[in-house]
């Protein structure tokens, strides 16, 4: 067993208690992306208490805690703070009933609908067994609690403010995510683990004019339904069927009136991809298609695009995750598996390693009832739990929590405890 994880020792059911109260606390009060300003105080205070050098709003909110520790590598880990713009529907006695404003000013339910509160209480639990025990490993511990995971802005925003020679270059960076899957399990996968994901707002410009009139006008509803029946080819006639690639037009406007045409209608959509050709391959298509169906309505404008947000492929490092892979083995048995393929899901986490140069882990923990999740194995129903960003998802909080603790303490182990 990895001593970290037995440095839990006697104290294990007591800190898991305090853990529980930390976890149903920030769950009970989540926090919009970029402005996780009471999640950040509780980590932050919690770290100075434990003896971390502390450095608060990193990144806006974000917070960096440092722990050199003797000779050894330095191990960044990395936990996302922020909670959905929506409400929470899991009936359970802890669930949020917060509303704030979005960066629109609009008032929105907030709720850790992506379980971002499990893994702020992870690292919490981790750094705390790591800082108790200082003699069980050695090297540099730098713990990241990020903002903005959600938006796409976190990550980026950190790495801005990292500044030059305030904080050491870490030699491998570690993350995990809870998502569906039995709790007491962990899985992984080296190379690509996560799609990259892309999502576009499209303006198309027509000329608007009386709805009894047409021919004084340039439709651009005709415009955009053709371009949403035409984008949806770039994946079905484009992309060989090997390949894995999703385009989604979530968002469709145009108008206000029946008899009114438009002058302008605006197309929001998202893409995955799980190769850096492909992604670039098809934001390709999708401009020249938008610009060929706005040219075919004799459009005056060309079309304008704008990125909402960019997620870069989440690509593990190979020979680390052998590494990790192997630590999981010995701590958990067959309770860890290899994932059979990547997530069609992103995430910002790489934008560090991939920015810095540094080679990175992400995996994964299951945090469903196992019960619940064999049933649903057997029946064919996988896809009916409520996954990540549904407004029923929680999971369920032992052993999710012992299970990610474990997780976080074990791969770090790999590096920092050299005999392990
Ligand atoms: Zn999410
Ligand atoms: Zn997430």
């Amino acid at each position: 067993m990895n001593p970290l994880v037995q440095a839990l020792g006697a104290a294990k059911p007591a800190l898991m208690a305090e853990l529980e109260e930390l976890y149903k606390d920030l769950h009970r009060n989540p926090e919009l992306s970029m402005q996780e300003v009471r999640t950040a105080k509780i980590v932050a205070d919690a770290m100075e208490v434990l003896g971390y050098q502390v450095t608060r709003n990193v990144g806006v909110t974000g917070v960096v805690c440092l722990m050199k520790n003797g000779a050894g590598p330095t191990v960044m880990l990395r936990a996302d703070m922020d909670a959905l713009p929506m409400a929470e529907n899991t009936g359970l006695p802890y669930a949020s009933t917060v509303t704030a404003r979005d960066p629109d000013g609009i008032e929105v339910g907030v709720a850790h609908s992506c379980g971002h509160d499990m893994h702020v209480t992870w690292m919490v639990g981790a750094a705390r067994v790591l800082a108790t025990n200082r003699a069980a490993w050695s090297g540099t511990l730098m713990i990241a609690f990020q903002p903005g995971e959600e938006t796409a802005e976190g990550a980026t925003s950190m790495v801005r403010d990292w500044g030059d020679g305030l904080f050491p270059k870490p030699d491998i960076i570690l993350g995990q995510h809870v998502m569906v899957g039995a709790a007491g399990t962990v899985s992984y996968r080296p190379g690509v683990t996560l799609s990259a994901g892309d999502s576009l707002k499209i303006r198309l410009f027509g000329r608007g004019s009386h709805g009894s009139q047409p021919q004084t006008s340039i439709d651009p509803v005709i415009m955009a339904a053709a371009t949403t029946l035409r984008l949806q080819t770039i994946v079905s006639r484009e992309i060989a069927p090997t390949e894995p690639a999703v385009l989604t037009i979530g968002s469709l406007q145009a108008g206000t009136k029946e008899n009114i045409i438009p002058d302008d209608a605006t197309i929001k959509l998202n893409m995955r991809t799980f190769s850096e050709d492909t992604r670039e391959y098809m934001l390709k298509s999708i401009r020249r298609i938008c610009c060929a169906e706005c040219e075919a309505s004799g459009a005056e404008r060309p079309p304008e695009f704008t990125t909402i947000n960019s997620y870069p492929l989440t690509e593990n490092d190979l020979v680390a995750t052998q590494k990790v892979a192997h630590a999981f083995g010995n701590q958990f048995g067959e309770n860890a598996s290899l994932a059979p393929s990547p997530a069609s899901a992103s995430e910002d986490f790489s934008i560090f390693g991939r920015t810095w140069g540094v080679p990175y882990v992400f995996w994964f923990v299951g945090g469903t009832n196992p019960e619940a999740y064999a049933k649903a194995k057997q029946e064919r129903t996988v896809n009916k739990i409520p996954s990540n960003h549904s407004p029923k998802f929680a999971p369920q909080i032992h052993p999710t929590l012992e299970t990610g603790l474990q997780a976080m303490l074990t791969a770090a182990g790999a590096w920092l405890c050299p005999a392990a």
